[in-house]
């Protein structure tokens, strides 16, 4: 029996939403934004609207403290310096418990993230950047790339080596288990909470509410800010071939990201705070782990690059 054409188009739309394979067969105007796909996202911003109904606590408002720092970590520390750029070194279960950590922040799995940020340092600031503010304008890089047709699947032949580990391509493939996960185990926190310790004034609805919702928006939209801000504001130590900048605040937001500048001229480093009074949270993270034992191999910055650094700085 036929379907009929609308019922079939909402079944493909449904399983694109935690089937990332799905987005291999997408056809269509490249960059159109296919606003049905966008429903968990809009959703997870919704969620954020509940917050007067589900109240506030100090176990909420920290669960939701927690999971920014963690996952901001995650992504930055291993979707960005470890998948992108290969600036350390780590074992499969390391990499993979801190993939996981990542994807629970739902943007999208770490193949995806990996190679379409490999392709932004490929063409950055070419007509081809996926999100270059100064090609495509704010929203656009902010979040409207990622919404667009030709930007859903993972961009396979930049990450051809990461593709065989099998619980990564999992990972990415569905990239919904991570985020949901993590709002299952909130839900159960919270109603525990809830019926036996009833002084914490939570709910399952509450630590979802705060913990996901709340925590995911922001870890959002500082990271799109790199995206989007980061290519226009602050100031350029290294005359690279985009307009990449330093932007302190940025970097504070995001634990390191905003020394976006240092990142474009040297993207293979561990550090991108490449100098000590550039705070880099993600970099001393990385430290901690390199000292636990945990990664190795931290890939240092070059002295000719950090010497021509100093010397900018001199305003020689
Ligand atoms: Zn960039
Ligand atoms: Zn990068």
């Amino acid at each position: 029996m036929n379907m009929p054409g609308h019922v079939s188009r909402l079944r493909a739309v449904c399983a694109a939403w935690f089937d990332g394979h799905a987005s291999q067969v997408e056809v269509g105007e490249p960059r159109r934004i296919d606003w049905w796909r966008q429903i968990p996202f809009v959703a997870i911003h919704a969620g954020c609207l509940t917050l007067p109904w589900v109240g506030v606590s100090t176990v909420a408002v920290a669960a939701a403290a927690a999971l920014y720092v963690l996952r901001m970590f995650a992504i930055t520390g291993f979707y960005h310096r470890y998948f992108a750029h290969q600036a350390f070194r780590a074992g499969r279960g390391v990499q993979f418990v801190f993939a996981a950590v990542a994807a629970s922040a739902a943007q999208r799995g770490p193949l995806w993230w990996a190679a379409h940020h490999r392709h932004h340092h490929l063409h950055a600031d070419e007509p081809e950047d996926c999100h270059s503010p100064l090609r495509h304008g704010f929203v656009w890089s902010h979040s409207g790339w990622f919404m667009a047709t030709e930007n859903f699947a993972t961009r396979d032949k930049l990450v051809g080596a990461l593709a065989r580990y099998p619980e990564l391509r999992f990972l990415d493939r569905w990239d919904a288990v991570a985020p949901l996960t993590l709002v299952a185990l909130l839900w159960t926190a919270g109603a525990l909470g809830e019926h036996f310790a009833p002084d914490l004034h939570t709910s399952g609805a509450q630590l979802v509410a705060w913990g996901f919702c709340v925590s995911t928006v922001a870890l959002y939209h500082a990271t799109f800010s790199i995206n989007s801000l980061a290519h226009r504001f602050g100031s350029r130590r290294y005359a690279t071939r985009d307009e990449s900048r330093n932007n302190f605040w940025l970097a504070l937001l995001t634990f390191g990201e905003g020394w976006h500048n240092n990142h474009h001229r040297y993207p293979v480093a561990a550090r991108q705070g490449f100098f000590w009074w550039e705070l880099d949270l993600t970099y001393y993270g990385l430290r901690l782990l390199c000292a636990l034992g945990l990664i190795h191999g931290l890939n240092p910055v070059p002295a000719a690059v950090l010497d021509a650094g100093a010397r900018r700085e001199e305003g020689a």
